[in-house]
């Protein structure tokens, strides 16, 4: 395996010094042929999405490719924008002069992706990858294998292959290919192989770009609409049943509210996945035994009753959509990301109690307020940091290609989507130009004392 991924590198490398992928018409022409494979390939992908995560065909859509699609639109309309150098101010000492910062590819990328989102989180970093004009390496999850492999077969018979690959496999191959000095790295996942995919980055001083996860809180403040609040948590904490990195993790309502919230969420399961979510197309399934035993082993730990749901069928990978209510800070369900379909609900005394709560903890790549004041949301803002924040909904935040998709402290480093991305995959180079005339002597030794004095002026 070393020889042939350090082969493999060392023919990107080549393409990538021979400039194939920094022209604009290369890097539009391979988006499009990125949007020709997940157009065309879209049966294979989803039946493969559906024999991994049971995803029914419709989420996958909207998640996995449509979202995928749409970044590319932006992309390749507004390339030629991004890609122009930017003209920057010139102070008087410095004239006469042109300062401007010019975007280059940084090389050979290294992308990594999980499971849960197994298109959508290889193929989106790939497209800025190559929308910058990088090379790139894409090593999609082993824990999703049936689209690991469909990714695999279909690169090969859309991509560049001179300048795209994808490498398959485990934790043996993930480590192997970190041995190598890309330079960039782009990991989704979670924070333990975040710290190990750091540390082997900077064996080679590579920049990496972490998008890691963490528990994303949901306030519910008692002046809102309680049913909406109640579908739009449900929608986004139930979709892939629960297994969504910005998945509401948690929620603090206010105790005036804790009821009709309960309620209202009761309600919303029933009219999203029947009486027997077991039997609804559009409710997935726990991506493996490992994670359906951890999954398991909460809801046996928790203290907490579940308001709704609760069973489980680990032949099947189900676990119901379940709220669980009375649950307190110290219970087993608050101590790490839940990434499954378990919702507990807190409740706080006030806003001010919510803040606190949020504020004592790590920093979520998510948090979400529902409220019809401005001045609780301005509240929560400002008592809090995460990655990207949500007013009155939950998850789409991120399909907004003009805001950064990213977390902070523990839940990641850097971002992309939209311009994001292509920043993330470039090096904004400072380039200042000079005529070679005047060139005043004043700036050179020795420096005399009518020297230090109009340099003083000048300054
Ligand atoms: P995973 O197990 O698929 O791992 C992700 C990648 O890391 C895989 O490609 C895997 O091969 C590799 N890997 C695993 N162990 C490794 C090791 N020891 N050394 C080197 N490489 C290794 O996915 P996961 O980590 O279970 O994903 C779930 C986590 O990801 C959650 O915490 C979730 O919040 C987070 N997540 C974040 C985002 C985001 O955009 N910020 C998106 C999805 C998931």
């Amino acid at each position: 395996m070393t020889s042939s991924v350090s082969a493999m590198l060392t023919s990107l490398r080549r393409t990538f010094d021979e400039g194939l992928t920094r022209p604009l018409e290369w890097r539009r022409e391979e988006l499009r042929s990125v949007q020709r494979m997940l157009r065309e390939g879209e049966d294979e992908l989803l039946e493969a999405l559906h024999a991994d995560l049971g995803k029914p065909a419709a989420e996958a859509r909207l998640t996995d490719l449509s979202l995928v699609a749409a970044e590319i639109d932006v992309m390749l309309r507004n390339l030629g924008r991004w890609s122009r150098p930017e003209r920057v101010h010139m102070p008087a000492m410095q004239q006469p002069g042109h300062a401007s910062v010019i975007r280059e590819p940084l090389g050979v990328a290294l992308v990594i992706s999980p499971w849960n989102y197994p298109v959508q989180l290889l193929v989106l970093p790939m497209a800025a990858a190559i929308g910058a004009g990088n090379c790139v390496v894409a090593k999609p999850s082993e824990l999703a294998p049936r689209t690991s492999a469909a990714i695999a077969r279909l690169a090969t018979r859309y991509l560049d292959g001179r300048a795209v690959a994808v490498v398959e496999g485990g934790v043996a191959e993930t480590q192997e290919l970190l041995g190598q000095p890309f330079d960039t790295i782009f990991y989704t996942g979670n924070g333990r192989v975040g710290r190990i995919v750091m540390e082997a980055a900077a064996r080679h001083l590579t920049p990496v770009t972490l998008e890691l996860g963490g528990k994303s809180p949901t306030i519910v403040d008692a002046d809102t609409d309680i049913a909406v609040a109640a579908r739009r948590i449900a929608w986004g904490k139930f979709m892939n049943a629960g297994q969504t990195c910005v998945a509401p993790d948690y929620v603090l309502v206010h105790r005036a509210a804790a009821d009709e919230l309960v309620d209202a969420l009761r309600t919303s399961v029933r009219a999203f996945y029947g009486e027997d979510p077991r039997r609804s197309p559009d409710y997935g399934r726990i991506v493996n035994d490992h994670h359906f035993d951890r999954l398991h082993g909460l809801l046996a730990s928790t203290e907490a009753t579940p308001a709704v749901g609760g069973g489980s069928d680990r032949a099947q990978r189900y676990i119901a959509p379940t709220i669980l209510t009375g649950v307190g800070p110290a219970d087993a369900v608050m101590d790490d990301e839940i990434f499954g379909p378990i919702l507990p609900v807190l409740e706080v005394d006030d806003l001010d109690a919510a803040v606190r709560f949020v504020g004592q903890r790590p920093k979520p790549l998510a948090l979400y307020v529902f409220s019809r004041s401005k001045e609780s949301v301005e509240k929560v803002l400002a008592g809090t940091s995460s990655g990207g924040v949500g007013v009155n909904c939950t998850v789409v935040q991120l399909a907004i290609p003009g805001l950064p998709f990213g977390g902070v402290g523990p839940s990641g480093m850097g971002s992309y989507h939209g311009r994001h991305g292509f920043e993330t995959f470039s090096h904004r180079r400072a380039v200042l130009s000079k005529p070679t005339t005047p060139d005043l002597p004043v700036q050179y030794p020795p420096y005399t004392a009518a020297k230090e004095w109009l340099l003083k002026k000048l300054l």
